[in-house]
């Protein structure tokens, strides 16, 4: 069964609540039996993370923490996941952030402060967690990441997370060359906007989910469990061909032009 997770271990980053795309992505991985290593950021979100976790079949999980904006931590995170399982086969990147006051008006008043933020956050952080991640996948595996149209496109008010992105998504591509001959493949999956936390971070958020329910191919909202199955995909050997790939869940909306209602 190729599509199976079974004997093998990921790392799930970015559950805030039971709303997040990574809580989507853990169900999915961990009905395809796969044992799942949490990580948060701020000690307010272990009890949400804990919580979450517990209602899962398995219950070998770990749930640690992990601030991506410190090389530090980062580097304590998968130090402590190496003493504790080993190797792992994979891991979901589903972290995001820039400053509210920057998801509004025009791009154009972007500081320097939030840009940089934004790419730390948002981009960099990708390549922070593959450079620890890869000493642990002995086995080869897939590392997944969430981006949004806003990267290749102008979405109004994306602004200055549209930017940071467009860098994630070059860094799949630079990732994926790095690593293919290791076996690890490095793809992102381009959600269609869902109600998240982050979500509720842009401005205008239920005008952008309105325009692309009306208009989207589908004709609806796509789902973190719509995600989670594509990420289980991307996770599991039945995408074994593909890497550096940007892979959208986004009902098709991204194939859209001009639609006159
Ligand atoms: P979410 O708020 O549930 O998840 C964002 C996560 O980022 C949170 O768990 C938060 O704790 C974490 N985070 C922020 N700063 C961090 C830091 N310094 N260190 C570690 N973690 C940090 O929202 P979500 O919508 O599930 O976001 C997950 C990913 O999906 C993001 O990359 C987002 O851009 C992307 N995405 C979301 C949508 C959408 O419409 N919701 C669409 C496309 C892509």
């Amino acid at each position: 069964n190729l599509l199976s997770l079974e004997n093998r271990t990921f790392v799930v980053m970015g559950v805030a609540n039971r709303r997040s795309i990574a809580w989507g992505i853990a169900q999915s991985l961990s009905k395809a039996g796969a044992r799942l290593i949490f990580t948060y950021a701020g000690e307010r979100l272990e009890k949400n993370v804990r919580e979450l976790a517990e209602t899962l079949e398995r219950d070998d999980y770990l749930v640690l923490p992990c601030d991506i904006s410190s090389d530090e931590e980062i580097s304590k995170t998968f130090k402590t996941i190496k003493e504790e399982v080993g190797i792992i086969h994979g891991v979901a990147h589903c972290i995001a952030f820039a400053n509210k006051e920057e998801l509004e008006g025009e791009y154009l008043s972007t500081t320097r402060e939030g840009f940089l933020l934004a790419q730390n956050i948002s981009a960099y952080s990708l390549t922070a967690v593959v450079k620890e991640a890869r000493g642990l996948m002995t086995e080869g595996g897939s590392i997944v990441t969430l981006t949004y149209l806003g990267g290749e496109r102008v979405v109004k008010h994306y602004n200055v997370m549209g930017v940071a992105k467009a860098a994630l998504d070059a860094s799949v591509k630079y990732l994926a060359n790095d690593l293919g001959q290791e076996g690890i493949r490095v793809n992102a999956i381009s959600a269609g906007p869902i109600r998240t936390l982050a979500a509720k971070g842009i401005s205008d958020f239920n005008e952008v989910m309105k325009e692309f329910e009306t208009n989207a191919p589908l004709r609806r909202a796509v789902t973190q469990e719509e995600v989670g199955d594509t990420a289980l995909f991307l996770m599991s050997d039945l995408s074994r061909g593909i890497t550096g790939e940007l892979l959208h869940v986004d009902g098709g909306y991204n194939i859209i032009g001009l639609m006159k209602n």
